[in-house]
């Protein structure tokens, strides 16, 4: 056997980010070796993917097969559920608004990661080796990674999907801002008496959001967001004590609850690396951003840099790994990922502020979003296409502006 095969492209970690990329790079051309084991099954989570990343997934021709097992956004609501003096109104989206048919798609990371390591599998233009990086060498023209079974891969671009303690971005010489949050999200899944009506509903709390999000059937996705030390509690009730507080909790919008047994406990932190990319290891998914669970941001920030990454490395596609294609990474990622994550880090951390005047911003700041049409649209827009949102204020406040 040749244990020191050269690749071009070498994908490190194979969790959601790692093998989209694996995926991308191969329909872009390149050849791939993807390192990292296969997923346990045990990710009792769902993911909600907005439009323009299922676009990608089509793209790479997973999209069928999951859209049965999914359920579709069609409303998402922010409720203020706090009880502070100063309170937001509920503010509703209905992607109708905006002429669409769906925001997306929620989908269990059980489906949805199966399905894309299956198509990584079938790939011939992928070379999956099973196995974890163990060391790192980086030169000037090439990535070397030493994997746990004793063999070797050297590519031109080495991209790193390693998870948010990412050993490639230690190796690249890339340090990273990590804050950690006194919160925890207790994850489940239940089954309800009423229909969702496709509509997610995110109640905020001053321990953080609690947010409901549909599922195929009378069946919806919880991510619940409070303090480590009661989610443990939490996590511990019987089924038909906790079926009672998730309902009590919902206002019983959903009717009678009846949780999955099986409950996920998730510590929520938060970090920002130095770069995006440096010595020949660009940061792609978790390894480029991580953030607390709230607005469905994740994946689909992650799904963007992997776009973008393969758009440049299409474009030199003799040395994608160069310093030149690294640096362009490195600067058309960063406006997105630091809106992105300055945004949902404020409006977690205007949740846990008890000071009154974060709670009036957040409160007028919900308010303004509900009421000013043109704002409104942005809010959406940026949500389903980074960018055209920003075209379409500017628009809109020209509009006002004549009037
Ligand atoms: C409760 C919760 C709810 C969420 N909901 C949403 C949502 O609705 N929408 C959304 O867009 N996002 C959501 N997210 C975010 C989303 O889950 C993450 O963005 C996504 O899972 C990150 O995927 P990743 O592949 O970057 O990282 P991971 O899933 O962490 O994968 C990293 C992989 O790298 C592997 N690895 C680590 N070290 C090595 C090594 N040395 N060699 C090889 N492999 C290695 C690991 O084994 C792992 O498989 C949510 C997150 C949480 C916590």
């Amino acid at each position: 056997m040749d244990h020191h095969k050269t690749a071009r492209i070498l994908v490190a970690g194979s969790g959601p980010a790692g093998l989209i990329a694996a995926l991308g790079f191969a329909e872009a051309g390149f050849a791939v070796t993807l390192a990292g084991p296969e997923a346990n099954g045990q990710d009792g989570r769902t993911t909600a993917l907005m439009n323009p990343a299922l676009k990608v997934l089509e793209r790479l021709g997973v999209l069928a097969e999951l859209k049965p097992k999914a359920a579709p956004l069609k409303v998402m609501r922010i409720v203020d559920a706090t009880r502070r003096l100063v309170r937001s109104p509920t503010v509703t989206f209905r992607a109708t608004e905006i002429g669409e048919e769906q925001f997306g798609l929620n989908l269990p990371n059980n489906v949805l990661v199966p399905a894309l390591a299956r198509a990584v599998a079938a790939h011939v233009g992928i070379e999956w080796r099973k196995s974890m990086v163990e060391s790192w060498r980086l030169d000037t023209t090439h990535a070397h990674a030493v994997l746990a079974d004793g063999s070797e891969i050297s590519a031109s671009l080495a991209v790193a999907a390693d998870g948010r303690l990412s050993p490639a971005r230690e190796a690249a010489g890339i340090a990273a801002s990590v804050r950690s949050y006194p919160q925890a999200a207790l994850v489940l899944n239940f089954s309800h008496r009423s229909d969702h009506a496709f509509t997610s509903t995110e109640f905020h709390t001053e321990t953080g959001p609690f947010t409901q999000v549909p599922l195929p059937g009378n069946r919806s996705s919880l991510v619940w967001v409070v303090k480590p030390e009661t989610a443990t509690e939490l996590a511990a009730l019987d089924n038909a004590t906790l079926s009672q507080r998730v309902e009590e909790q919902m206002q019983s919008m959903l009717g009678r609850v009846t949780v999955d047994p099986g409950r996920q406990v998730y510590p929520l932190s938060a970090a920002s690396p130095g770069r995006f990319a440096q010595n020949r290891v660009a940061l792609v998914g978790e390894a480029a951003h991580v953030f607390p669970p709230i607005g469905a941001q994740g994946l689909n920030l992650g799904i963007r840099d992997i776009d973008d990454l393969i758009g440049i490395a299409s474009e030199n596609s003799s040395d994608p790994g160069s310093e030149k294609c690294l640096a362009t990474y490195d600067t058309r990622r960063r406006p997105d990922i630091l809106a992105r994550s300055s945004a949902v880090n404020l409006l977690n951390r205007s949740l846990l502020s008890d000071m009154l005047p974060a709670q009036l911003a957040r409160s007028a700041g919900l308010g303004v979003l509900g009421s000013f049409a043109p704002l409104r649209a942005f809010f959406m827009r940026e949500g389903l296409r980074p960018g055209s949102g920003f075209q379409a204020l500017a628009g809109g406040l020209r509009k006002q502006s004549r009037r």
